[in-house]
């Protein structure tokens, strides 16, 4: 018998690509997350924002962690806090901010879980400089069904840690994780904003920028302006009082796409990144933010998700090398231009690091495209996959949620070696997922 209320649910991609309906518990005590039968396939969840269904699939028990959500221990002296893997990113933030504390990687978008960021390897606003979350997790404690808890970190145990992190939930259910965190310069953040003609502009700014905060967004929508973008830079700024709380209407993939038809097209999608490209030229080119609403951008603006609605979106990020990068660059514009794809917007992120597991990391440029769905969106997918193995770039798994599973294989540099531990480590392979199973991890 299973217990800790197990029920049939439906689970939806963030990207609206992919549904299916499986079994599903939500254990608030250790004992029902050890209960079910231990040869059963499950998969950890978090907060479900992966636009991949790394976090569910067929026949496979979803384990959702978000009641293990307390905070655990902190030391002063060397400002560790330990905490429960189900912990939400804007949790920990409002745990850190009024003792004067901070944690440099913060994806995207707030009710993203801890245990998700360390699984993925997720990345903030600068991994040039802060590296990618498992950079900061001294400590973590897997749950493997057929194994029990196990205690690992880049010292104990340390092919476990390192399969874990970034290891997208295959190596067993993270229950706690202790993040290193840092001192908070001040709660305020100046970002400024400044235009460019191009990818090749942005990727100079970008070289030669020192900021606390450094991406770029570009029109990418098939026509003249492709690569016309905005360079946002970000420092720590003193402004007086603490900022007020962030106000947000939570998003899930389901209130995504509540929309019935997307408002995206050739037409809409080249008049808002007009109006976008606009305001820049005419806005105060410095806004000062709260830390909270500059590291979660999408918890305030989420009418560019909605309008995607439930058709849903492809999104793809891949990393590239600093030297391939004017190449790749060349080789998208034309791809896109002359296709006439279906592409809306591409943003880029320097990184710094070395690539490790299946997480997109290492040295080079994050670059990530968002597309609306018709006709020829599979065609150009498949056509970006072939020119990503080309270029050499390495993509993230938690961002496409139909990457086939050989170009995952010839491009992540770790890939074989991953795949290798993983079968030593669990034969049965118990934990899986739409994602393993699609690029052969199961
Ligand atoms: C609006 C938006 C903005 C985003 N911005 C960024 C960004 O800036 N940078 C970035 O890198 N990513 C970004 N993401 C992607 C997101 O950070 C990752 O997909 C992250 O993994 C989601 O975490 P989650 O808690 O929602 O986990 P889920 O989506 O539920 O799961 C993701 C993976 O983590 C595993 N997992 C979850 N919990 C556990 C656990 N306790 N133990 C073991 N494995 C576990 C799952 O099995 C799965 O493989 C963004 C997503 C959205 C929707």
């Amino acid at each position: 018998m299973i217990d800790g209320l197990v029920r049939d649910t439906r689970f939806t991609t963030f990207d609206g690509t992919l549904s299916l309906a499986t079994k599903h518990q939500r254990p608030d005590r250790f004992s029902h997350l050890e209960s079910p039968d231990s040869t059963l396939h499950r998969i950890p969840r978090g907060g479900g924002y992966s636009y991949s269904a790394s976090s569910f699939g067929e026949n496979s028990l979803v384990q959702e962690m978000t009641c293990f959500n307390r905070f655990i221990d902190f030391n002063s002296e060397t400002l560790t806090l330990k905490l429960e893997a189900g912990v939400r990113l804007i949790d920990l933030m409002k745990w850190a901010l009024p003792r004067q504390l901070h944690f440099p990687v913060l994806p995207g978008y707030p009710l993203i879980t801890v245990g998700g960021c360390v699984a993925a390897d997720v990345h903030g606003k600068n991994p040039y400089k802060d590296g990618t979350f498992s950079d900061w997790v001294k400590q973590l404690t897997v749950f493997h069904p057929q194994k029990g808890y196990q205690s690992c970190s880049p010292e104990e145990n340390s092919t476990l840690f390192a399969m874990t992190c970034g290891g997208y939930g295959l190596t067993g259910v993270i229950t706690d994780v202790t993040l290193q965190l840092a001192t908070l310069p001040t709660p305020w953040i100046a970002l400024s904003q400044h235009r460019v003609g191009s990818l090749e502009e942005a990727v100079r700014e970008l070289s030669s920028c020192d900021a606390d905060i450094a991406y770029s967004w570009h029109d990418a929508a098939a026509g003249s302006n492709f690569g016309r973008g905005i360079v946002y830079v970000g420092q720590w700024t003193k402004n007086g009082a603490l900022p007020k709380p962030m106000k947000y209407h939570p998003m899930t993939a389901n209130t995504r796409a509540r929309l019935p038809i997307s408002a995206w097209n050739g037409l809409t999608a080249r008049v808002a990144n007009s109006a976008v490209l606009l305001q820049a030229r005419y806005k105060s080119k410095i806004s000062v933010k709260g830390v909270m609403a500059a590291s979660f951008p999408f918890a305030t603006n989420v009418y560019f998700h909605k309008l995607f609605g439930r058709p849903g979106l492809r999104e793809t990020q891949f990393l590239v090398s600093e030297d391939k990068m004017g190449e790749c660059s060349h080789a998208l514009q034309k791809l896109v231009c002359d296709t006439g794809a279906p592409t809306m917007m591409l943003s880029l992120k320097r990184f710094k690091g070395v690539q490790k597991s299946l997480s997109m990391s290492g040295t080079g440029y994050l670059v990530a495209i968002d597309s609306y769905r018709n006709a020829r969106t599979d065609l150009f997918m498949h056509r970006l996959d072939q020119l990503i193995l080309d270029v050499g770039g390495q993509p993230n798994l938690s961002k496409d949620s139909r990457m086939p599973g050989e170009v995952a294989e010839l491009s992540i540099a770790s890939f074989a070696q991953f795949k290798q531990g993983l079968f030593a480590y669990d034969a049965a392979r118990t934990m899986r997922s739409e994602l393993s199973r699609r690029i052969g991890l199961s």
